[in-house]
């Protein structure tokens, strides 16, 4: 396994695109600790996969580079950089029986056959397919055929990285979690470096260690869940991360107070949003409570919906939308008004994290 380092990486499709100014990569400085588990998460089109086939070498990029531990590997073709993939559809062999797919990847680099048996037996009872080791792949459904690439690639021990791109999407919804916990679990044994791409948001939190948040062509943050839940580095990333995200509050500062929507929140920051053309307060919805009128800042409800344990209540303060959660059971009188957690609120400076103390 490898230490991967992506050296002030950009990239452009084409060199008319360049000359724009149009990169699907804008501009990735970053490093996959060895042995660590990585998700890339974010929107259709914000540059995932294409940052992944730059790490496997399907991608040449236009500018930066790449090393796996000491070498510099933006050059090599994906062969010689020794990385296992597992793609959105299954790549096995049909003709071959599951044991055979699995021992294809060992047979290749002259594993002996002894330790073949016995690695493709421990992988065929890791992904629930002892029973049927000698059926022809063929006949398989998608999920087993998926559940075959994954162990493909979970199989060989001498690879730098395994690379997932949604590997999960033709998985039936039932066999999704068990597939991630399974994957979770292989990677806690044997410390591989993972990099996982997806565009769901609980793939890539239970999946990783990291979560390397894309958005138009740059890594916005870099964080463990509670860091992207808690202290979102962009406006962005509170959107995406949560269900529902973060409230992004258009304001002004004032001294020792925030104004949103002509109301007024009592606020202030060590830092200095200096020269910034827009700033906003960011609230989870989960900070945002319902208080007596007179007690806070009054809004008028819109609608409130009922999701299991929690209900959402729409809010609007002079026409600003405003999310709060709240637990199931608790009164919400028509005359309400809400109230900001202390310690809860952040500051944006257009679209980033202005870092500091906040006090409420
Ligand atoms: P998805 O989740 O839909 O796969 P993604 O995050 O993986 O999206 P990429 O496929 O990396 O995004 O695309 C990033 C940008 O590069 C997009 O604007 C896309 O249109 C553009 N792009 C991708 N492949 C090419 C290509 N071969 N030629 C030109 N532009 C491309």
């Amino acid at each position: 396994m490898a230490r991967i380092r992506l050296d002030h990486i950009r990239h452009a499709y084409t060199p008319e695109l360049a000359k724009a100014g149009n990169y699907a990569l804008r501009e990735v400085d970053h490093v996959f600790e060895d042995g660590g588990a990585y998700a890339l998460l974010g929107p259709s089109g914000c540059g995932k996969t294409t940052l992944l086939n730059i790490i496997s070498g399907l991608l040449t990029p236009s500018e930066g580079s790449i090393r796996f531990g000491e070498e510099d590997v933006t050059r090599l073709s994906p062969e010689r950089r020794n990385i296992a993939q597992v793609f959105q559809f299954p790549v096995i062999y049909d003709t071959m029986t599951v044991a055979q797919n699995l021992a294809f990847p060992l047979k290749n680099r002259k594993v002996p056959a002894q330790e073949i048996e016995t690695r493709v037996a421990d992988m065929l009872r890791r992904i629930g397919l002892e029973a049927k080791a000698n059926r022809k792949a063929q006949g398989l459904t998608a999920d087993e055929k998926q559940k075959i690439s994954l162990g493909r690639g979970l199989i060989r021990s001498d690879v730098n990285a395994i690379l997932f791109d949604e590997p999960l999407t033709v998985i039936d919804p039932h066999m999704k979690w068990q597939l991630r916990s399974e994957l979770k679990e292989l990677h806690s044994q044997f410390r591989m470096t993972m990099v996982y791409v997806t565009h769901d948001q609980t793939e890539a939190l239970t999946f990783a260690d990291k979560v390397v948040v894309m958005y138009d062509g740059q890594v916005v943050q870099i964080g463990t869940p509670e860091e992207l839940f808690e202290r979102p580095r962009h406006t962005f990333v509170g959107y995406f991360i949560g269900s529902p995200g973060m409230n992004i509050l258009p304001c002004t500062l004032e001294e020792g107070a925030a104004v949103v929507s002509g109301a007024r929140v009592p606020f202030g920051h060590d830092g200095s949003p200096k020269n910034a053309a827009r700033t906003e307060l960011g609230i989870r919805p989960e900070f945002v409570s319902l208080v007596p009128r007179g007690q806070g800042i009054p809004v008028s409800i819109a609608r409130v919906e009922d999701v299991g344990p929690e209900r959402i209540v729409r809010a609007e303060l002079n026409g600003q939308k405003i999310v709060s959660v709240v637990p199931e059971g608790m009164p919400i009188p028509a005359e309400s008004d809400i109230a900001f957690a202390p310690g809860a609120l952040n500051l944006y400076a257009d679209s980033w994290l202005v870092e500091g103390r906040t006090r409420a």
